[in-house]
């Protein structure tokens, strides 16, 4: 479980986060929308210890991360796998490569069983066969996938993605969301989501954390946003000036 406090987050004046709440409970997929510079790239940056905020708590399975100092850090980054935007595969570097990197770093796994690891994970998200290929030959899909692939490459207990959608075509989409909220059954993860797909939101947003202009503007399930008019809602906030 993540649980955040009062988190807030400037950049120079501009006051980015006011103060949010949230709990992310494990084994469900939990989504940060809004509309954009609504600051929730900002929030996972914060959860991570990308950023750190200014005023405000996050904790880890109750262990507060804020307060930590680096070294204790360490332990929680193993845990933690991210998703980034754009993929962020290493482009000379084939798939297999892109994810023992990741292992290479944080465990002391031999050579060979972190090209077994890599290569499981590959099949995991349909992607046997592809390892000896480069970012340049794979589809912007496939290149999500091997994304997802070195996310659960250390069985993650907290699996982080930003726009996992962004740039794909609707089925491709789906495909993504359903690997996603698939993974987080199978490793019990505690799993955050940033989107701007509505989509994605009506399709496996168990727990919708909703910012506008850096405050908490709604939270709750994809079923209790319809019949908060959800309409209304993506029309107020998505079609709002920033
Ligand atoms: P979102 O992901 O919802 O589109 P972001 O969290 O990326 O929004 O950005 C929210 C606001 O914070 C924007 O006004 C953006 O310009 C600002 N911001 C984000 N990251 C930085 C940064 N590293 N330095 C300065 N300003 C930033
Ligand atoms: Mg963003």
């Amino acid at each position: 479980m993540i649980e955040i406090q009062d988190i807030h987050k400037s950049f120079g004046d501009n006051h980015v986060l006011k103060g949010i709440d949230a709990i992310f409970e494990p084994g469900r997929v939990s989504l940060i929308i809004g509309g954009s510079g609504s600051g929730k790239s900002t929030l996972l940056k914060c959860i991570v210890g990308l950023h750190q905020p200014e005023q405000g708590k996050v904790y880890f399975d109750r262990q507060e991360f804020t307060q930590m100092d680096s070294e204790d850090r360490v332990s929680i980054r193993r845990d933690i796998g991210m998703l980034f935007q754009n993929s962020a595969l290493f482009d000379s570097m084939t798939v297999e490569q892109n994810i023992v990197f990741g292992l290479d770093m944080f465990t002391d796994m031999s050579k060979k069983e972190k090209i077994d690891r890599a290569n499981f994970c590959l099949e995991r998200v349909n992607l046997k066969g592809t390892n000896k290929l480069y970012p340049a030959e794979l589809s912007g899909g496939m290149k999500k996938r091997v994304g997802i692939a070195r996310a659960i490459s250390m069985s993650p207990k907290y699996l982080f993605c930003d726009e996992p959608n962004s740039g794909l075509d609707p089925a491709t989409s789906i495909l993504i969301d359903e690997l996603i909220q698939e993974l987080t059954g199978e490793y019990q993860c505690t799993t955050i989501v940033v989107t701007h797909d509505m989509n994605s939101v009506m399709g496996i947003g168990e727990y919708i954390l909703f910012l506008h202009k850096g405050e908490k503007f709604w939270e709750g399930s994809n079923e209790e946003m319809l019949q908060a008019d959800v309409a209304e809602l993506n029309n107020f906030v998505f079609a709002s000036p920033l």
